[in-house]
């Protein structure tokens, strides 16, 4: 990945944004939840988020899109907790038990400057939808440092527009699901019936702020092939060739495996049949769109998906 990192705003919008941010996370309307939780005095909303960014992790990571782990990693900071609540998810400990440590802002910059000073190629911001406030500003904090790689925000897609705006010149990609497309599924396995009408004009935002993924800047869609689902990937599909154009940059990913509580939510207890997962690529041909990857590249070369 080229480590470009864009041209932030001027002082004063920088400043304006994050007042903007922090009294959104006040009684708290970051994400589409909207739950008004008064996290400015310590209380958890939803999410389970407060006051500080909690983290489970801070260290490289290779397993990310070929163009976003390069050679020397990609700079994650896993947040803990999430606003989605997934019942299927593989991170559960850390996205709903809490499982982290809480930081200020600061000290989140001084972790970015860490993972720059050991080589990563990017900081990558996984699950930070409720972290927004301390997020754009541990960036702000770290580039007074010097900090200059680009940041990614990779996220599940249940985000506000209105908050999304405020982070135009915090982020270079954006990562974002598109996880369902239709509500009574979103409401099933997240509790989100509201998902499907809202993640369209999300990535609409996400192209307007950083535009198609050029291989250092823009936005990649992932979509999780889901057991027992797979007209959600066709019509996903179709939405993003005809709405975002085929050169819309996608992670097709087949390796979804029940984790949580998924075995008590059928058809989506188990993995992919192999005749399913030959199905969903079939429907990735046929799609139209013309960039990114699948698994069957092993994530190998960034580019054509035939
Ligand atoms: S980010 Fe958390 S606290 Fe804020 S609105 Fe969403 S669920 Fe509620």
């Amino acid at each position: 990945m080229q480590s470009t990192a864009i041209q932030p705003p001027p002082k004063n919008g920088i400043r304006a944004r994050l007042k903007a941010l922090y009294r959104l996370m006040g009684e708290c309307r970051l994400c589409p939840r909207e739950c008004g939780t008064r996290r400015a005095l310590g209380v958890q909303g939803v999410c389970r988020a407060g006051i500080r960014p909690r983290v489970a992790s801070i260290t490289r990571h290779f397993g990310e899109e070929p163009p976003i782990s390069g050679t020397r990693g990609s700079g994650t900071v896993f947040f803990s907790n999430c606003n989605m609540r997934c019942v299927f998810c593989q991170n559960f400990p850390i996205s709903q038990m809490q499982v982290g440590k809480d930081m200020t802002a600061a000290q989140l910059a001084g972790g970015m400057l860490r993972l720059q000073k050991e080589g990563a190629h990017n900081v990558n911001f996984v699950t930070p939808t409720h972290y927004a406030a301390q997020a754009a500003h541990a960036v702000h904090l770290a580039r007074r440092k010097g900090f200059s790689l680009p940041v990614v925000w990779n996220t599940s897609g249940y985000e506000r527009v209105d908050t999304l705006r405020l982070l135009e010149g915090f982020v270079d990609v954006y990562l974002c699901d598109y996880r369902y497309a239709s509500p009574a599924l979103a409401k099933r396995y997240s509790r989100t019936e509201g998902y499907p009408a809202l993640i369209e004009p999300v990535i609409e935002e996400m192209l307007r702020q950083v535009g198609h993924f050029d291989g250092g800047r823009g936005v990649i869609v992932r979509h999780l092939v889901m057991p027992g689902h797979l007209e959600e990937t066709r019509i996903i599909l179709n939405r993003l060739r005809h709405r975002f154009g085929p050169q819309t940059t996608l992670s097709f990913m087949t390796q979804y495996f029940p984790a949580h509580k998924a075995s008590a939510f059928p058809p989506i207890g188990r993995r992919l049949s192999a005749g399913e997962a030959q199905a969903a690529l079939g429907m990735l041909a046929a799609s139209g769109l013309e960039n990114g990857w699948t698994q069957e590249d092993d994530l190998a070369s960034p580019g054509d998906m035939e």
